[in-house]
């Protein structure tokens, strides 16, 4: 079938190009990659393999089912499990086989695991009071491959929790036995060697988006394409959309689109967005629905039924208008759209 609905372009080389500059804003730690929440949004397996051939081994999800989705890794990765494990996971992580492990957060988790007689990640808590370990006790008997924590500020470098959190991790380190020792995400790589470790676990600069010192240099990953399923021409007085909320004020040709705030494109747009058709560049008209937007293309020369539309959504400048997370945005693309890689 050919895709009649709305489409993401995902551009896995500027995701592989994005990774290498955190791998080598990473120094001398190996660089991994979350790909979590199906790759941000934009499909884990081809973001897997595109990091893959760039050199990536090390992947990060945060539970078995997007573990059980990414289908079987490639030789050489290793893929880690943020959420742990359960008992009502156990027969599935252990099928999965040895290089996937759980990273362990809880004593209940770590004594569950300590029954299969594998390694694992650990997670330690070190002020951020989400996920880990405080007693390190229970961790006698188990084979730790990577030793992790996580840092709360790292989007703010002169916060003081940066440095609290790092000298908190250091004292795990110092008491547990590891392979190799984690502490950075993207933003975290940022605050230099200190912070570096043995492993860094980037995610959202992967994609071209969120904080992290390399921002600048980071490619956008992500477009966003809407086919035209109606262009009509509304009259002066005529109005667009649930509301009624724009009412033309010159003859307005109207494109509707096929795309709506189902496909994580925010309702919130509404006054805000655009799309480019033909060089140029039309205003969204009224509220975004479910499955559809209109724009303005009275200036836009020839549309017709069956276009499509480049809609912007560049993510940063996005969630600078509404008050949004990048974070959010990506990962609220939806699933309706076909994902198109290049
Ligand atoms: C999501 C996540 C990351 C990646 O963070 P970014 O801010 O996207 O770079 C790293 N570590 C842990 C524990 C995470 O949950």
């Amino acid at each position: 079938m050919m895709e009649f609905a709305a489409r993401l372009l995902v551009d896995l080389e500027a995701v592989a190009a994005n990774w290498r500059l955190l791998a080598r804003a990473s120094g001398a730690a190996a660089c991994g990659a979350a790909i979590k929440a199906d790759g941000y949004g934009l499909g884990a397996r081809p973001v897997m393999d595109a990091l893959m051939a760039a050199g990536a081994r090390d992947f990060f999800v945060a539970n078995w089912a997007e573990a059980t989705a990414l289908g079987p890794l490639p030789e050489g990765t290793r893929l880690a499990v943020f959420h742990g494990i359960t008992p009502q996971e156990m027969a599935l992580a252990v099928a999965l086989g040895p290089q996937v492990r759980p990273v362990l957060n809880t004593a209940a988790q770590v004594a569950l695991w300590k029954q299969t007689g594998r390694v694992a990640d650990v997670m330690v808590e070190t002020g951020m009071n989400r996920l880990g370990l405080s007693d390190f006790t229970v961790l006698e008997g188990l084979a730790v491959d990577t030793l992790h924590s996580h840092l709360a500020c790292a989007d703010m470098p002169k916060h003081p929790m940066n440095a609290a959190q790092l000298a908190a991790f250091r004292g795990a380190v110092a008491v547990v036995k590891a392979e190799r020792r984690a502490l950075a995400n993207s933003p975290g790589i940022g605050l230099g060697a200190d912070y570096h470790f043995d492993l860094t676990r980037p995610g959202i600069g992967i994609y071209g988006a969120g904080p992290s010192a390399a921002r600048a240099d980071l490619r956008p990953v992500v477009a966003i394409e809407a086919p035209v399923l109606q262009v009509r021409d509304v009259a002066v007085g005529g109005a667009v959309g649930y509301g009624a909320t724009f009412v033309a004020a010159r003859p307005t040709r109207v494109a509707v689109a096929a795309l709506g705030y189902a496909d994580g494109y925010p309702r919130a747009l509404a006054g805000h967005g655009s799309a480019v058709v033909n060089g140029t560049r039309c205003a969204l008209l009224g509220r975004v629905s479910m499955d559809l937007t209109a724009f303005d293309v009275s200036d836009a020369g020839d549309v017709a039924e069956g276009d499509w539309l480049a809609v912007d959504f560049d993510v940063g400048i996005v969630a600078a208008a509404l008050g949004r997370a990048e974070y959010e945005l990506l990962t609220g693309l939806g699933h309706r759209y076909a994902r198109v890689y290049k």
